[in-house]
């Protein structure tokens, strides 16, 4: 439920008007002051409000009912587009980002290579997998704690903000110098994941899962949001399909909808949405076109000996041409790539 607060209603009105929901209703309240107009979320067991009671209050000018079970991150409750800063850099403020870099870190020359190339062609991020969530076993796991050592050296090399995957809980300490931690596709029901990212304070870029709705990626923000975190983004990775031409399906249309019912900054993976080299060009204009405030690639050094995804990692050559078409493109709608 939302109440839409009188312009007029003092500081001390809408103070006098939380304690009596809480007392009344017991329920939780969230209040966000907007450019337009200020509003009041009510989370919690609202089926047994009485609307008519909330509406002779003074302070109200008007009361709806919330159908969606998602509330802080449903755009209802929240009509500004949130805004989230990293490192001067701003994500969902009508910029864009480029988020780049390889699937896994895998050394230090091949990280370091391949951040100074991605930071010359224009990314805005650096992205590289410590911890790597694989099909099978025995394919390359990921350099761990050391990957993320790597990571923090890249930082300082390239002053490139940086994006690394977290699979455990009990590596959360290890990520206090990571600037966005991504939550994986296999990991966006990780509900215990979630409530533990949720009192971080740290941006945190979360992919919708293999086989979900845009109601279930939602509802998982929501976990996140509910413990006090509001700093997420959304991420269109592809879904499973009956498709195989391609590694998954790209749901290009769960951006606009992402960005019309939450107010979350929304970015899109092409590369393992495709999962082929050739297709990120195409993919990445048309989510650019589509409104993302983000686009997450994957860029090699060396793609052909690639411990991971080499077939859908571009080189520092293709990235850069990619690059030229998605400036232009971002320019035209009107979201200019980040400096
Ligand atoms: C990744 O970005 O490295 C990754 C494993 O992505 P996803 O969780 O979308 O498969
Ligand atoms: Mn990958």
């Amino acid at each position: 439920m939302i109440l839409i607060l009188k312009k007029n209603a003092s500081e001390k009105q809408v103070e006098d008007l939380v304690n009596w929901l809480h007392e009344s209703f017991n329920v939780q309240t969230n209040l966000v002051n907007g450019t337009h107009q200020s509003i009041l979320g009510l989370i919690g067991d609202t089926s047994k409000i009485d609307i008519d009671r909330i509406r002779t209050r003074d302070e109200v000018e008007d009361v709806k009912r919330v159908q969606e079970p998602y509330k802080n991150t449903n755009r209802k409750f929240h009509p500004d587009d949130t805004v989230i800063e990293v490192m001067g850099r701003h994500i969902g403020g009508g910029k864009l980002n480029v988020i780049a870099g390889p699937c896994s870190v895998e050394s230090e020359e091949q990280l370091i290579t391949t951040a100074k190339a991605v930071k010359k062609a224009g990314a805005t991020m650096l992205r590289g997998g410590a911890f790597k969530p694989r099909t099978s076993p025995y394919s390359f796991q990921g350099l761990g704690a050391e990957g993320i050592k790597l990571l923090i050296e890249a930082k300082q090399e390239t002053g490139l903000p940086i994006v690394t995957e977290i699979m455990s809980l009990a590596h959360i300490d290890l990520f206090a110098d990571v600037d966005i931690i991504q939550v994986g596709a296999r990991n966006m029901q990780n509900f215990e994941l979630l409530k533990e990212l949720g009192h971080s304070k740290k941006p945190i870029l979360l992919k919708r899962g293999l086989a979900n709705t845009i109601e279930e990626l939602l509802m998982s923000a929501e976990y996140i949001s509910a413990g006090g975190n509001q700093n997420i983004i959304l991420c269109e990775r592809g879904i499973r399909t009956f498709e195989t031409a391609t590694r998954n399906t790209l749901d290009i249309s769960a951006v606009p909808i992402l960005k019309t019912v939450s107010h979350l900054p929304v970015a899109v993976d092409p590369s393992h949405a495709t999962g082929i080299a050739s297709l990120i060009e195409p993919m990445s204009l048309a989510a650019v076109a589509a409104g993302t405030d983000a686009l997450e690639i994957e860029v090699h050094c060396n793609p052909k000996n690639a411990k991971s995804d080499g077939a859908q990692s571009l080189t520092p050559e293709q990235f850069d041409s990619v690059m030229t078409k998605i400036k232009a493109m971002a320019e035209f709608i009107g979201r200019p790539l980040e400096a």
